[in-house]
């Protein structure tokens, strides 16, 4: 009898662990958007943890809550150059909107996605009419595919690559070809307009380089007299291929790392305003402090999406107007 007690308990003490090893894993998945937090809660509840695992349907809260904050503090002026540089944590994001006619560069995280896209029909707009994936990384193209879902799409640019396998990416082809949206093997020096703004490709690599910051799609928007210039997570070998002009405003390259923002090419551009998509307190430590330093030491002015929130840059072709929003697009 007491030798049956002993067997059972030892069963529940299984039992238990097995019970606690599922739901950290769980957690894992939620924690690290491998899989949502309505998929994790429906598992949860079919295993009989819901009282442990429940997120809260924090999606419908928070969609629900961007849409009436996109609508009530972000304006667009349609006869004025508007670019938006998303607030999306560490990850980046900037959608440019002309007349009626828009440009989305990257979608940030995979958690980003549903809000970027509710932010961007927020603002009235159902297609896209440029798409750039500036290259693989989860952060610039992780709600790619919820975007590709989401809106009608002119021309998608992407650079070539043969070697990633991450599910991100997977979804994002399989949307792309359910679509029947082609992908435009971006190269250097094409060129598209929208009215009277041209748009350059200024780097790209297709031939699927190691670090994937150096396929990055860089591409120029010249207005008038201005000129913008959206880095992706273009690298110092990047900065060095070619000429530079000089640049009003800079989207900075990988976040303000170390590894791009070049001594030798932020003198050739001497931008007036850069702006650094970053995280608060991320744990990569970026922007680094070298980076800021330089910028200072030519007298750039800086904004920061972990700081400023979104930023829009509003521009009659002549100068430029920077407006910080208070809207975020992170999901995590
Ligand atoms: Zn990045």
């Amino acid at each position: 009898m007491r030798k049956r007690k002993k067997w059972r308990s030892k069963k529940n003490i299984k039992k238990i662990i097995i019970s606690v090893i599922i739901i950290i894993f769980l957690l894992l998945l939620a924690k690290f958007n491998i899989l949502n937090t309505n998929t994790v809660n429906t598992i949860s509840s079919t295993l009989g943890f819901e009282n442990i695992i429940n997120f809260e349907e924090k999606s419908v809260k928070e969609n629900t809550e961007l849409i009436e904050n996109v609508s009530k503090s972000i304006k667009i002026e349609p006869n004025k150059l508007n670019i938006l540089y998303l607030d999306v944590g560490q990850a980046d994001s900037e959608l440019i909107i002309y007349k009626d006619k828009t440009i989305l560069i990257d979608a940030g995280n995979r958690s980003d996605g549903e809000l970027i896209v509710n932010g961007i029909k927020a603002l009235g707009i159902s297609k896209l009419d440029y798409v750039i994936g500036t290259h693989i990384h989860e952060d610039h193209l992780g709600g790619m595919s919820d975007i590709v879902n989401s809106f009608e799409i002119g021309e998608y640019y992407m650079p070539y690559n043969t070697t990633t396998t991450a599910s991100y990416y997977e979804n994002l082809l399989e949307s792309l070809s359910d679509k029947q949206e082609n992908i435009n093997k971006a190269s250097i020096g094409d060129r598209f307009s929208i009215d009277d703004i041209t748009c350059e490709i200024m780097c790209v690599d297709n031939n699927d380089p190691d670090d994937a910051n150096e396929a990055s799609i860089v591409l120029q928007i010249n207005y008038g007299a201005q000129k913008y210039l959206f880095m992706g997570d273009a690298v110092e070998k990047n900065e060095e291929e070619r000429n530079w002009e000089d640049i009003d405003v800079l989207k900075v390259g990988h976040h303000g790392s170390d590894t791009s923002s070049s001594k030798k090419f932020l003198n050739q551009i001497l931008p007036e305003i850069a702006i650094i998509p970053v995280g608060e307190n991320n744990s990569y430590n970026l922007p680094k402090e070298t980076i800021i330093n330089r910028f200072e030491n030519i007298g750039t002015k800086i904004y920061r999406t972990d700081q400023d929130g979104t930023i829009q840059i509003l521009s009659d072709g002549n100068s430029n107007e920077v407006i910080k929003i208070d809207v975020s697009f992170d999901g995590n």
